[in-house]
């Protein structure tokens, strides 16, 4: 069954180890192996710059980690293609996997539209404002203010709207994301989970996720076992409690998942890695229709992607 997953940190993994190799590296979750058994059809890269990066460094640090992507990624798999829309996917072979990349947190722009764009040109094709603090966009979730978007940020949003690119509201404040929804023609949460059923800051509200169906965004279900159980740990079915959740909202046309794998220091029982999606298929098998799980797993992002 294909596989869409809209989070992950390998670039940030193998930006801090250039030792560590994407083909089968034990320290990844997401392999090239993996990927190719697991039947992967699109994995998103994200950029995630750490906070002990000095804002002046970000930028070079962003585009160390596109190097990364294009050199040992795109460059050394022949299966493995640049994808930024859905046209791009649909014209995959049968065998290929597509490769988005994506931003987490505007930090590294600064005030400039010009940074942003030329990371656009670059291949980004979705765009997360913050990560969980504030910068010159909007703030982040834990940022005690709980600014929502700066003009700056409506410019940074209106410049993702004329480039067809996804805003990606996980990580931002509450402010911010009913900002986001007024503004932005593409929204997605790329890897939050509900927080009726969790109430970590990170989850969206009720409120959040009814918005998000009503404006067609997409939340993608994310394996981090903080934001799935308030025990902070987290089994298969704990991720099955959060899709039949958004499912009672009225959201299966807009469910996907961010794994978040390799930005995890602990992952889910049974999902220790890339290749346990196998474990999440059989189970979403026993509880829905298979129309509706290959839904989940990989056409609902794909239908959400601008042409
Ligand atoms: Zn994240």
């Amino acid at each position: 069954m294909n596989i869409f997953d809209a989070h992950c940190d390998v670039l940030l993994k193998m930006w801090l180890n250039p030792s560590i190799s994407f083909k089968n590296d034990k320290s990844l979750h997401i392999t090239y192996e993996q990927m190719i058994a697991t039947k992967s059809k699109i994995q998103c890269f994200a950029i995630y710059i750490p906070e002990s990066v000095s804002n002046i460094d970000k930028f070079d640090v962003a585009l160390e980690m596109i190097d990364i992507f294009y050199n040992q990624i795109i460059a050394k798999y022949d299966h493995i293609k640049l994808v930024k829309t859905k046209k791009d996917i649909n014209t995959l072979n049968r065998n290929e996997i597509g490769a988005m990349l994506t931003l987490e947190g505007c930090d590294c722009i600064g005030w400039s539209i010009t940074r942003l764009k030329t990371l656009l040109q670059l291949g980004v094709s979705s765009v997360g404002l913050t990560w969980n603090y504030g910068n010159t966009v909007a703030d982040g979730i834990l940022e005690e203010r709980g600014a929502g978007l700066s003009s700056f940020g409506k410019e940074v949003v209106r410049t993702l709207n004329d480039q067809k690119v996804w805003t990606d509201v996980s990580h931002l404040s509450e402010h911010g994301f009913w900002d986001v929804m007024a503004l932005a023609d593409y929204p997605i949460a790329s890897h939050s989970n509900c927080y009726k059923l969790c109430d970590h800051p990170r989850n969206l509200h009720n409120n959040q996720i009814k918005a998000m169906i009503e404006k067609d965004g997409m939340i993608g279900v994310t394996f981090v076992p903080q934001f799935l159980s308030v025990h902070g740990h987290a089994g298969i079915a704990d991720i099955l409690l959060h899709i039949e959740h958004l499912c009672s909202l009225g959201g299966a046309k807009n469910i996907g998942f961010g794994s978040d794998f390799d930005g995890i220091s602990t992952t889910v029982r049974g999902m220790g890695s890339f290749k346990c999606y196998m474990h999440l298929i059989e189970e979403l098998h026993k509880y829905y229709s298979d129309e509706l799980v290959r839904s989940f797993l990989y056409q609902n992002f794909v239908e959400h992607l601008p042409e």
